[in-house]
């Protein structure tokens, strides 16, 4: 008997970038034409091959996507759909780097399909974009979405980062007060961590006191919080905020624990239980995909109590938490009696709330999201 169709997330990488920001850590390369063209290649050739699926979202992230042409991206899709049976009225999204020099092309987006523009603003402080390597600013990422809402886009993204090197409480907010101005439906905000191997990481060795601590962290966390609030925009997940009927639906994939099929240098999936990752070296990946090898990378099998375990890591970040129910149906575990201890210890200290039909994180877990969820990954 044939199995039934999985469906989930699509993913695709496109991971060239008109310059390298020092503190990424993205699979990411620097634009040169001829790689980039050769990657496309061999991304279509692993798109032909690819296991069948039935994507109920599209995404299409960076590195910087829109460093290839509005047309080629549209090309890109529709061999997506060729492949894939895309879901009627599928959410479809694209990552853009707000430099005007890039932003071309959303009336080419829009008659490809793509939904949702979700934009790399990341402060709109001209200081910290420097700090940051941008090479946009804060005007361009506005003229790039006063373009977009031209082009007649209606659900827009925008990611901002703090605990950015010299941020303060008032520049924090200026970021905050630009981003609500420009109405867009949903905002993602990401505190910067400093990745190993990265330029920034060098700096924090050479000036850790260039980098603030935990405390200033906390506080634009706090603030972000209650100015989205106060905006209007519900934290329906750690780190992201959204009008009304316009989370991503992308993300609530991985969120709910669901199947995702990653395409690209890099991707991650996780189809029939099995979390695989394809190489993030670009020469390994373009060669084996255009030779129709398998492409290198880590695959695992995740079962039982480690399944769990990360079905509950996820859905503790959303703000719905985990609803007990469909949880002892999915995974045949009793959420409050199979974890608890670390259920007991974590509200006790104030991070959950255990309702008779949820368990999710307060306030103060949020802040504490990370050591909350790693107690249930790492639970017996
Ligand atoms: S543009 Fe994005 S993916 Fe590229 S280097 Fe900067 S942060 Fe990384």
């Amino acid at each position: 008997m044939e199995a039934s169709l999985e469906s989930g997330g699509l993913y695709v990488h496109l991971p060239f970038c008109p310059y390298i920001c020092p503190y990424c850590d993205f699979a990411k390369w620097p634009l040169r034409r001829s790689t980039a063209e050769r990657y496309l290649r061999a991304l279509e050739t692993e798109v032909a091959s690819a296991p069948a699926f039935e994507g109920r979202t599209l995404f299409l992230g960076g590195g910087t996507p829109n460093t290839y042409p509005a047309e080629t991206i549209a090309t890109l899709i529709e061999r997506v759909r060729g492949r894939f049976s895309l879901q009627e009225g599928a959410e479809i999204t694209i990552e853009l780097n707000p430099d005007l020099a890039l932003c071309e092309g959303f009336d080419v987006y829009r008659r490809a399909g793509i939904t949702r523009l979700s934009f790399g603003a990341q402060s709109f402080v001209t200081s910290e974009l420097k700090t940051l390597g941008r090479g946009h600013s804060p005007e361009e990422a506005a003229a790039a979405i006063a373009r977009a809402r031209r082009a007649g886009f209606g659900n827009l993204s925008l990611d901002l980062m703090f605990a950015v090197p010299a941020q303060t409480i008032a520049t924090w907010e200026r970021s905050l007060e630009a981003a609500v101005a420009l109405e867009p439906e949903h905002i993602s905000t990401y505190g910067l961590t400093v990745e190993a191997g990265t330029p920034y990481a060098a700096w924090q060795r050479r000036e850790p006191a260039a980098f603030g601590g935990q405390d200033l962290e906390a506080e634009l966390y706090a603030l972000a919080i209650d100015r989205l609030s106060a905006a209007g925009y519900e934290q329906y997940e750690i780190s992201n905020f959204a009008r009304p009927g316009f989370r991503s639906a992308h993300n609530a994939n991985y969120w709910r624990n669901d199947a995702y099929l990653g395409l690209g240098v890099g991707a991650a999936s996780y189809l029939r239980g099995v979390r695989a990752t394809h190489t993030r070296d670009l020469d390994a990946y373009t060669e084996a995909s255009l030779a129709g090898a398998p492409i290198p990378g880590e695959s695992e099998r995740l079962e039982g109590a480690a399944r769990a375990g990360e079905a509950a890591m996820l859905a503790l970040r959303t703000s719905e938490g985990v609803e007990v129910a469909s949880f002892a149906e999915r995974y045949g575990i009793d959420f409050p009696s199979y974890y608890a201890s670390p259920v007991g210890e974590m509200s006790e200290a104030g991070m959950l709330e255990i309702t008779p039909t949820h368990v999710r994180l307060t306030r103060r877990g949020r802040f504490l999201a990370n050591t909350v969820c790693a107690a249930f990954v790492n639970a017996d």
